[in-house]
């Protein structure tokens, strides 16, 4: 049976890590052992962002595993395609997790700068990819995301966490099959020895989600199951864990177990700690409710992101559409027309290049994307 272990962190951090990984049952490094940390540094957020990884978690994982003996540790991610490539280092660098390598004296890996292993044929998933090989090159690899929602598979946990283990220009191919069940394939070449999820900032991070009030602080969530760990993390937030199809999947693959009342919970009890999120896309119904956004199953985070982002800080400006309003995104539209609608990224414009009503590029430029839905608004 899938043991999950949840607590409280308290304000000793390093102890919280210890009461969660032990809570498993698990001896998970091993003296000798070279240990890969994959936190979530999608972009270069703060530390309490809810958005990343907190580098304070991410110190006190790499201490546990020093002082257990490990040969050698090494934080590594690839981080969102949202990011321009020159831009990517930054997410290690100014969201401080450099330092924390350079403190403990451990390397920190951009993987998009080291070597990839090449995957062809993989069912469910796009025709070639690469991951790095880093993931298979660790005695034992700490999956390390952290709480929070997402606007297209309704939560990112560590099963979604992979997907950064994949090379930057391979990502925005996962999004033109389906996402959930190329994450469930990529679960099966990629297996964590352990899954911890970062609860412990006072937001709950997302792309375009606003209910950023205090909920669900100080929480660690861990499992050698990763199916069960994130179950318990929707759990968490008030979502149904069979309402989301990459825990469902994960678990009719066989990858683990879904059913809260199939596992073992050990430390706190999920239901004297659930809170309910705000979904981004409620968020954005609630918002601007004459909104449709087309497309963005199959759109990427290089465009969901800005995107989003955009609608958001809109949103919370006050800002509201001056009538109904289509954006399409992530694939060349269908039917669009009037006046009130705008493309957004190269993918939706196709072959027709510059034309009015759309914002290129690939990612599209935040400021001119802003910029243009601000247009389509008042105060
Ligand atoms: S245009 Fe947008 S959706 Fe398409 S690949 Fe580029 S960033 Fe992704």
């Amino acid at each position: 049976m899938a043991t999950v272990s949840l607590i409280r962190t308290g304000n000793d951090l390093y102890r919280g890590l210890t009461g969660v990984i032990d809570g498993t049952g698990e001896e998970v490094v091993r003296a000798g052992d070279t240990v890969l940390i994959k936190p979530n540094l999608v972009e270069p957020k703060a530390a309490d962002s809810g958005d990343i990884t907190t580098p304070g978690l991410i110190e006190a994982v790499a201490r546990y595993c020093l002082d257990r003996g490990a040969g050698r540790v090494i934080i590594g991610e690839g981080p969102s395609y949202y990011q321009p490539e020159s831009d990517l280092r930054k997410c290690f660098t100014r969201t401080g997790v450099s330092r924390v390598a350079e403190r403990l004296g451990i390397d920190w890996v951009l993987f998009d700068e080291h070597a990839y292993r090449t995957f062809r044929g993989v069912p469910d998933c796009p025709p070639e990819f690469r991951v790095t090989e880093y993931v298979f090159n660790c005695d034992c690899l700490i999956n390390l995301p952290v709480l929070k929602t997402h606007f297209q598979t309704t939560v990112t946990l560590a099963m979604k966490n992979l997907k950064g283990c994949l090379k930057r220009e391979d990502k925005p191919q996962f999004h033109r099959v389906n996402l959930a069940q190329a994450v469930v394939a990529l679960n099966r070449i990629i297996r964590p020895t352990i899954n911890i999820i970062d609860g412990t900032p006072e937001v709950i991070g997302s792309i375009g989600n606003t209910g950023r009030r205090r909920a669900g602080a100080g929480l660690l969530i861990a499992s050698t199951d990763i199916v069960a760990a994130d179950a318990v993390g929707c759990a968490l937030m008030g979502i149904d864990p069979a309402e989301v199809d990459t825990v469902a999947l994960g678990a009719r693959a066989g990858l683990g177990e879904s059913d809260l009342t199939r596992m073992t919970i050990v430390g706190e009890e999920v239901k004297c700690l659930e809170f309910r999120v705000a979904l981004p896309r409620e968020h954005l119904r609630q918002s601007f409710p004459g909104l449709e956004i087309i497309g963005a199953e199959q759109a990427c985070s290089g465009c969901l992101i800005p995107l989003i982002s955009s609608l958001r800080l809109l949103g919370e400006s006050g800002k509201r559409l001056r009538k109904p309003f289509h954006v399409y995104v992530g694939e060349e539209p269908r039917g669009y027309g009037g006046e009130a609608y705008l493309r957004v990224g190269d993918c939706a414009l196709g072959d027709d290049g510059e034309v009015p009503h759309a914002v290129s590029g690939c990612p599209p430029d935040t400021k001119t994307l802003l910029r243009r839905l601000a247009e389509a608004m008042v105060d």
